[in-house]
């Protein structure tokens, strides 16, 4: 059986009605014969909120600390997409970093990971349940925990694909694909069918937030195969090998 990440962002969890929505995409994906690892990012504009809610208390927040604080949005996804699924009968787990053994530096704020341990995350999908992993965290040889820098559920998926030897990590966002520019920005732009490695990686890293510049450092070095596509459609996206 072959394993396949997903990755479903901020906007795919925004309100319970689209988890509801992208539980039925999982539970099709698992009953079509694939183990499935969901990494997801918190619940629409979540994490600037905690940001904001923090900084009403302290104007240079510290960052210890608010790492700890942002976990918890991604936390909340998890939990409650596995619940979606369980709630039409399928079997989901979902897992903090911490618990998915998911090691970084001590870089708060921008962590680097630096191992994970797939021992757990194993065994869950051995059990045959869906795997939920809360995205952009990771914990410290310290047991402290840090955050990948925004964006970084991307990266989260990306390290897991890698790890896991996924046959592909599908990352799933508001956009039908990779586009030759931003579509909300430049209505013209042309929806990219394949793009290579290269490609992707300058796209990254001249800011297209369409996917974090870590996670395509991670896809190249490992040759994940990636697809890139919208939650809120059946349409193909845009692959990247
Ligand atoms: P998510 O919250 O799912 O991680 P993001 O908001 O981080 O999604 O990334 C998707 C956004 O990236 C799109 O809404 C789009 O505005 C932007 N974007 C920038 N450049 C591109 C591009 N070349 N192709 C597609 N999307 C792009
Ligand atoms: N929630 C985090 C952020 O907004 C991580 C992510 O969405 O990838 O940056
Ligand atoms: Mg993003």
């Amino acid at each position: 059986m072959a394993l396949i990440v997903q990755k479903y962002g901020g906007s795919s969890v925004a309100t319970p009605e689209r988890i509801k929505q992208i539980a039925d995409r999982i539970i099709k994906t698992k009953r079509a014969g694939h183990r499935l690892v969901v990494v997801v990012s918190a619940m629409g504009d979540t994490t600037d909120e905690l940001i904001e809610l923090m900084e009403k208390v302290n104007p240079d927040p510290p960052k210890r600390e608010l790492d700890l604080l942002l976990s918890t949005g991604e936390i909340v996804s998890a939990a409650i997409l596995a619940a979606a699924i369980q709630a039409q009968g399928e079997k989901a787990i979902a897992f903090t970093a911490y618990q998915g053994g998911i090691i970084t530096d001590n870089i708060h704020t921008k962590a680097r990971i630096q191992k994970i341990d797939t021992r757990k995350m194993l065994e869950e999908l051995d059990k045959g349940n869906i795997l939920i992993i809360a995205g952009f965290q990771g914990i410290t040889a310290g047991d402290t925990i840090t955050t990948l820098g925004r964006g970084g559920s991307d990266t989260t998926a990306l390290a897991l694909a890698a790890a896991l030897q996924a046959k592909v990590c599908e990352i799933y966002s508001d956009v039908e694909g990779v586009f030759t520019a931003d579509p909300r920005i430049v209505p013209e732009a042309r929806k990219l069918k394949q793009i290579s490695y290269d490609e992707m990686l300058e796209l990254a890293s001249l800011g297209a937030k369409v996917l974090h510049l870590r996670a395509m450092e991670i896809a190249r070095k490992f040759n994940v195969t990636l697809h890139i596509r919208s939650s809120f459609s059946e349409e193909e996206g845009t692959l990247v090998r």
